[in-house]
C-alpha cells in the first residue's frame, strides 16, 4: 500500500469515530480524522474530523477526543437554558 494510502486508511479507522454522530450536512458516516491547521491558542497538532462524502470538516481540537466532542455539538443544556433566558 502506499504511504498516502496508509495514511487515508489510518484516518477513516480512527476508533473515536465511532462515537462520532453523521455528518451534519449530508448525513454521510464516513468520517475521517485528518490533521487540521496550526491554531495560535493550541500548542501542538491538532485535528478535525472530516466527512469524505460532502467533504466539510469540523472544528479543530487539540486531540482526536475533543476534535469528535466538537463535531458532536459539544453542547452543554445548561448554556443553551441560559441563552433563551
Ligand atoms: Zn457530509
Amino acid at each position: 500500500m502506499s504511504k498516502e494510502g496508509e495514511a487515508l486508511e489510518k484516518a477513516y479507522s480512527n476508533r473515536l469515530l465511532l462515537s462520532a454522530r453523521a455528518c451534519p450536512f449530508c448525513g454521510g458516516e464516513t468520517l475521517g480524522m485528518f490533521p487540521g491547521p496550526p491554531s495560535p491558542i493550541m500548542p501542538g497538532d491538532t485535528l478535525r474530523v472530516v466527512c469524505s462524502q460532502c467533504l466539510c470538516h469540523g472544528p479543530i481540537g487539540e486531540s482526536a477526543q475533543r476534535a469528535v466532542a466538537k463535531w458532536n455539538g459539544d453542547f452543554n443544556p445548561t448554556h443553551r437554558k441560559n441563552d433563551i433566558a
